[in-house]
């Protein structure tokens, strides 16, 4: 844990809300500013644009973009003149095959090569994504990528109802409340936004009526959070055979499974936004009110769904997602190989918007952990033990005991004594001491017979 980090856990809650909103003050400066709001704008009109405009703007932004990484980053330079190619050869989404695949190894081997001098320094931000098999990668991202992200995200809550001002919980992987704490609020307020973080780490059968009581009083119709750890809020109101009506749950980062949409639409009484987006800032799909499936937002970034040769594949089959975003010149990320599969869908959207619509993604099917105080812990918040880390290849969380995780790690050989106490440490600053984390180093991550990768694992039956 970082000092300030420490700082922030023990202090008092009007402090950490200061922290918080200060925080929040700045973010808000550079990702809601004038710059937001006419992009937002932009956005807005974008939607309702025909399938084949929306190519024209993605010819016009891809060219601009291939024009920047041949003048100015080493990476694509490299490549394009290994292939003699110039930018003119590069003119649409058509001719993006000529290039070839990114993949996270390429990024890992080329950090340096792959950004920009030109905006380099204060300009750039740094994204870090733990995969889908718990093995980390940098990126970073402009500024403008920032803004742009959080216009698409704003559009999506727009489609969902939920209008900028209007107030909101968000339930997602940061430590907010110090994990000791017992007693409510098990939650902050960000006053700037209007939205009311919750904690994903005070989730008992005795704290939870609390979380609703504030959720009450606050006036809250909006809950944005990641699948599992939605479900277990939805669980506990399902099992008291009550419920809690919400106008819309937005969900995210995870796969939403079909028992947890049920629990959840139950419990809250709504329809859920799920929508797909990465630290990578290359791919964004988002929900409509017709459910109808996810719509690729063609202004965020080109998607191929693409076989094991690299080669399309038609609609309604399934393609490995390969997508190059439109808005990041710090490090161009074009043609990116992601870990997730998915296909486009043939049918349009009955809603009338110009993007296509693609299937659910397909990953796996994770374990929620259950900690021996009776605290449900969502998977995706121990993706982020992970985050800082460098010299993990691949990992795997296997809870066969109530008070012990064994974590397995693939690890590189720059892997040292420090990863691994700061990695356990991590870990206890999120789940407390009652559990014992345990460590084995192995060679690989054996895959289930169907030859699925299952990253949390636990055999403990959750009790909601
Ligand atoms: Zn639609």
């Amino acid at each position: 844990m970082g000092l300030l980090e420490t700082i922030y856990q023990k202090s008092p809650v009007f402090f950490q809300s200061f922290v918080l909103n200060a925080k929040a003050f700045e973010l808000y400066l550079e990702r809601y500013g004038k710059k937001f709001w006419s992009l937002f704008a932009e956005f807005d009109k974008n939607q309702w644009l025909s399938e084949s405009d929306l190519e024209h703007y993605q010819n016009e932004k891809l060219q601009l973009l291939i024009n920047h990484a041949y003048e100015t980053v080493p990476y694509y330079r490299d490549i394009m003149r290994q292939l003699h190619l110039v930018p003119r050869d590069i003119k649409t989404v058509k001719d993006l095959p000529k290039l070839p695949i990114l993949t996270r190894e390429h990024i890992k081997n080329n950090y340096q090569q792959l950004i920009s001098p030109k905006l380099k320094g204060i300009y750039l931000r740094h994204g870090h994504t733990s995969g889908t098999t718990g093995s980390p990668l940098d990126v970073c991202y402009d500024v403008k990528t920032c803004v742009v992200h959080h216009v698409a995200d704003w559009r999506q809550k727009y489609w969902a109802g939920l209008k900028y001002g209007i107030p909101y919980a968000s339930i997602q992987g940061r430590v907010i409340v110090p994990i000791k704490q017992n007693k409510p609020p098990f939650w902050r307020k960000n006053y700037i936004n209007n939205q009311l973080f919750l904690s994903s780490f005070h989730l008992t059968n005795d704290n939870m009526p609390y979380y609703f009581d504030k959720l009450k009083k606050d006036n809250i119709k909006f809950v944005e959070g990641y699948p599992s750890t939605v479900y277990i809020l939805a669980m506990h109101l399902n099992k008291k055979n009550t419920t809690f009506p919400l106008d819309a749950v937005l969900t995210s980062s995870e796969t939403l499974f079909d028992y947890q949409q049920e629990a959840i639409e139950k419990a809250f009484c709504c329809k859920i936004f799920d929508f797909y987006g990465m630290a990578e800032r290359a791919v964004f799909a988002t929900e409509c009110e017709k459910h109808e499936g996810k719509h690729l937002n063609m202004d965020y970034g080109i998607i191929e769904f693409l076989d094991s040769k690299n080669k399309p594949v038609e609609k309604e089959k399934l393609g490995r997602i390969v997508a190059t975003s439109l808005h990041n010149f710090a490090m161009p990320l074009i043609r990116y190989q992601t870990n997730d599969s998915c296909s486009l869908k043939a049918k349009v959207c009955s809603c009338g918007r110009g993007f296509p619509l693609m299937d659910d993604v397909a990953t796996k099917n994770e374990s929620i952990v259950t900690l021996p105080d009776g605290r449900l812990i969502s998977p995706s918040v121990l993706t982020h033990p992970f985050k800082p880390m460098r010299n993990i290849v691949e990992s795997q969380i296997i809870q066969n005991k109530i008070d012990q995780l064994l974590v397995k790690i693939v690890k590189t050989s720059n892997y040292t004594r420090q990863d691994e106490a700061a990695l356990i440490s991590a870990f206890n600053e999120r789940l407390g001491s009652e559990i014992t984390i345990k460590v084995e180093y192995v060679d690989l991550i054996p895959r289930t017979k169907s030859g699925k990768f299952k990253w949390v694992n636990s055999t403990i039956v959750p009790e909601f």
